[in-house]
């Protein structure tokens, strides 16, 4: 048996793991070819939670599930807030259980034989994946599990509450997707607000910083912010959600070569903004059409360019509020969606390049392509 490389053409083929890429790929396995598809699991102890995205052409399958969706959103900070549109790229909101629940009965009812090994895979050696009690030889392997990220990488953490309230406060018309009317002394702090009808919302603190928190930390925001802007000071818990999401360059902690690395272990998050599940379906949607081994869905000026925002932000977070203040007044709902769907044209570059202090990222810069050269010349 052999792993092709080029075009994917395989009999036997397992995906490992059964997160949002490992059971998005299981969901359309009729599109790989194969004889069989084996599907290992780990036991699960993420409770459900949401997937923000913007309406885009390859996720009608998740629009088709959505939760809610807002034709608005908004950004806030002490300068103003910036308040986008969009009729074409609406700002959507799934839940895991609900997309994991269709890909599941897409799985199962797969022409393809389908069939799931409920244990994590503990070792590979070249095509061949190892549990606790087998070892089987594949075809092809498409890796899923969790990417290692730098040490000292820019973190993107959170906890969010799902809440009912007494009183109409929420906002169901627009998603609050930052507001930084927070306190900063932790690293650089928004709220998000998904207000589901006026009573129930998703409210989420999130940082960007290099550790995470205490969980209370969340808490005492969530209510502090509650209190102070929505004069909302008892409320229902419905449920919780907590994450923590590497910002910049990851790789796969397993560098077998016989591996097809899928979702955040090939690099799938959007290092800029943490988004991932869209860019899951475009990777798997992209590769799937072109039969073809998965690759980075981001294109690599776009991974240039948060990389340098990414530095501008560590070493400058007191300027961050203001930067996205001033990107967001500089573009529009469609432009704002496409440049974080990695959609941009060529004017929605003109718009964010120059909404952004020049000097600034032109020092930051310059530092970016140094520290590569110095890499490039450490492995030389
Ligand atoms: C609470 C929360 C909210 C989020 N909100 C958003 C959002 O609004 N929008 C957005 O775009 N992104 C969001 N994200 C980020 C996004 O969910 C993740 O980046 C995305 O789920 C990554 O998917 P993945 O399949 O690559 O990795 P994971 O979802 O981490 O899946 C990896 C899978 O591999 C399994 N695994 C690990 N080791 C083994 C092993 N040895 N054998 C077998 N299986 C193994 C794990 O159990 C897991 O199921 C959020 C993340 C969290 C946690």
């Amino acid at each position: 048996m052999s792993i092709q490389t080029k075009t994917v053409k395989a009999k036997t083929v397992a995906i490992v793991g059964g997160g949002c890429a490992g059971w998005s790929l299981a969901a359309r396995v009729d599109q790989l070819s194969a004889n069989t598809v084996t599907l290992y699991l780990k036991e699960e102890t993420n409770p459900s939670h949401n997937w923000g995205f913007w309406q885009m052409p390859w996720l009608s399958d998740a629009l088709s599930k959505k939760r809610a969706m807002w034709n608005s959103w908004q950004i806030i900070t002490d300068e103003g807030i910036v308040t986008h549109h969009s009729r074409n790229h609406a700002y959507c909101s799934i839940t895991s259980d609900d997309w994991f629940d269709w890909c599941q009965k897409r799985f199962h009812s797969a022409a393809t034989t389908t069939e799931i090994i409920r244990l994590p895979v503990t070792n590979t050696d070249k095509n061949m994946l190892m549990t606790s009690n087998h070892k089987k030889r594949y075809d092809l392997i498409y890796d899923s599990r969790p990417p290692k990220a730098d040490k000292n990488i820019l973190l993107q953490h959170f906890k969010g509450l799902e809440i009912k309230t007494s009183i109409p406060v929420f906002n169901s018309k627009a998603a609050v997707l930052m507001d930084f009317r927070v306190s900063q002394e932790n690293g650089i702090h928004f709220m998000y607000v998904l207000g589901y009808d006026q009573y129930t919302a998703l409210v989420e603190s999130t940082f960007f910083s290099t550790s995470p928190h205490r969980e209370e930390v969340y808490d005492e925001a969530i209510r502090d912010y509650l209190s102070r802007i929505y004069n909302v000071t008892s409320f229902e818990i419905v449920k919780s959600e907590k994450g923590i999401i590497p910002m910049g360059d990851v790789r796969p902690k397993d560098q077998n070569p016989f591996l097809y690395s899928i979702g955040s272990n090939a690099g799938a998050i959007r290092p800029s903004s943490g988004y991932a599940f869209s860019f899951i379906q475009k990777q798997i949607t992209q590769f799937l059409d072109r039969q073809t081994k998965p690759t980075n869905p981001h294109k690599k000026h776009d991974l240039m360019m948060d990389l340098i925002f990414l530095e501008v932000l560590k070493s400058h977070p007191e300027k961050a509020q203001r930067l996205f203040f001033k990107l967001a007044r500089a573009l529009n709902g469609d432009s704002f969606a496409r440049f974080l769907s990695g959609e941009a044209n060529i004017k929605d570059y003109f718009l964010v390049i120059n909404s952004m202090p020049k000097w600034l990222f032109i020092n930051q810069a310059v530092r970016v392509i140094i520290e590569k050269w110095k890499r490039i010349a450490k492995w030389a």
